[in-house]
């Protein structure tokens, strides 16, 4: 049966730009100004992404809207007022270095405000049951973004943002927060890590960003214990090790937690050729988790799920493992193909290192009190 999949998107969102970079580094000095492509977080990733659920006929099959920006007011249940007046005046001014890694042009926290609204509404489509299930094509990313200081490409945090949102509006209860970018979800994690309301649980490359950041120990803190889980995998790991790590770890601490509402940190970056990060998968390992997740939100909260773009900076490939999700969430198949499915395929792990990852990811399940 098909499923009514709200996607929400703005082209506004990808004229977000950032002062002169090559991939990350700031041009200057022993760093050559680039040829094209510039900073890593490029709109193109995204536009592509779009571009190819447009030609395969997918976009016809969903709901396509856009959405308004989020007002002061909702930036303010998640972001102290004097961290926006900074972004906004270093964004009136023309742009520049706003916190670590995170470089603005002009106009941005316009366009972050844009960005995080297009997550409230989709939050808001699945709660209101105008949509089974949403996507929020949401650029500049959010979950680097600590309550007071822009990191990562990211200025404003979207995903708590929208849950805030939806807590006040609607009396959302319980809320789960999966975060599949290839990197920590640390800011998503520090704006909950004393709430008991609000599981978060990120899958990321072992000390990849922050630097050096594993994670297993950080449990949350005070009413928050238990309701912030890190699994912190290996570099190189690849398909079977994020659908054990799912099916071991994810699915069972959400059926522990019975969340109301499900929303996925949906980054693309631990595809097999991303220049950011050194993982595996390809479009299938995307399709399968969006169908474990999509499963138990029907199993557990009448379907309601989100997902929200994160990173993701193959230019050439994100676009196969978007679409490869959007057909999971909508139940609708197109004739595309991934071109590197199989390429990426054959590169993954041996079984020494499926075996020692395999034995991690036992070792944090029990440690999690998850062991079945
Ligand atoms: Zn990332």
């Amino acid at each position: 049966m098909t499923r009514r999949t709200a996607f929400f998107f703005d082209e506004l969102s990808l004229w977000h730009s950032a002062s002169q970079h090559a991939l990350i580094l700031p041009v200057g000095g022993w760093v050559q100004p680039p040829s094209a492509a510039g900073h890593a977080e490029s709109p193109e990733t995204k536009r592509r992404m779009k571009n190819l659920m447009d030609v395969s006929g997918l976009t016809r099959q969903l709901h396509l809207q856009s959405a308004p920006a989020a007002s002061e007011e909702d930036l303010l249940r998640v972001h102290p007022a004097h961290y926006l007046e900074r972004f906004k005046a270093l964004s009136d001014a023309g742009g520049g270095e706003l916190g670590d890694h995170a470089p603005i042009g002009p106009g941005s926290y316009e366009i972050a405000k844009l960005s995080a609204g297009l997550a409230m509404a989709a939050v808001d489509a699945v709660l209101k049951g105008e949509a089974d299930n949403a996507y929020s094509l949401s650029r500049p990313p959010g979950h680097h973004c600590l309550a007071d200081q822009a990191m990562g490409f990211c200025f404003l945090a979207n995903i708590p943002i929208a849950i805030e949102a939806a807590k006040a509006r609607h009396g959302l209860g319980k809320v789960a927060v999966i975060d599949w970018d290839v990197h920590h979800g640390n800011g998503t994690q520090a704006i909950y890590y004393n709430r008991p309301d609000v599981l978060t649980i990120s899958l990321h490359q072992d000390g990849c960003f922050p630097p050096g950041y594993s994670g297993t120990e950080d449990r949350g803190e005070d009413a928050g214990l238990g309701s912030n889980l890190n699994i912190p995998l290996l570099p190189g790991s690849g398909h079977a090790a994020y659908l054990e790590a799912m099916e071991r770890i994810v699915i069972p601490a959400l059926e522990r937690f019975e969340p109301e509402l499900i929303v996925v940190a949906c980054g693309y970056d631990a595809n097999g050729v991303d220049p950011l990060a050194r993982m595996l998968l390809h479009s299938d390992s995307f399709r399968s988790m969006t169908r474990m997740v999509r499963e138990t939100a029907e199993h557990l909260c009448q379907g309601r799920l989100v997902l929200v773009h994160e990173g993701g900076y193959a230019e050439a490939y994100v676009p196969f493992c978007g679409l490869a999700v959007m057909e999971e969430l909508s139940d609708v198949r197109t004739e595309v193909q991934d071109p590197l499915r199989d390429f990426i395929d054959l590169q993954q792990p041996c079984e020494a290192q499926r075996k020692l990852q395999g034995e991690l990811i036992q070792q944090m399940a029990k440690g999690f009190g998850l062991a079945g």
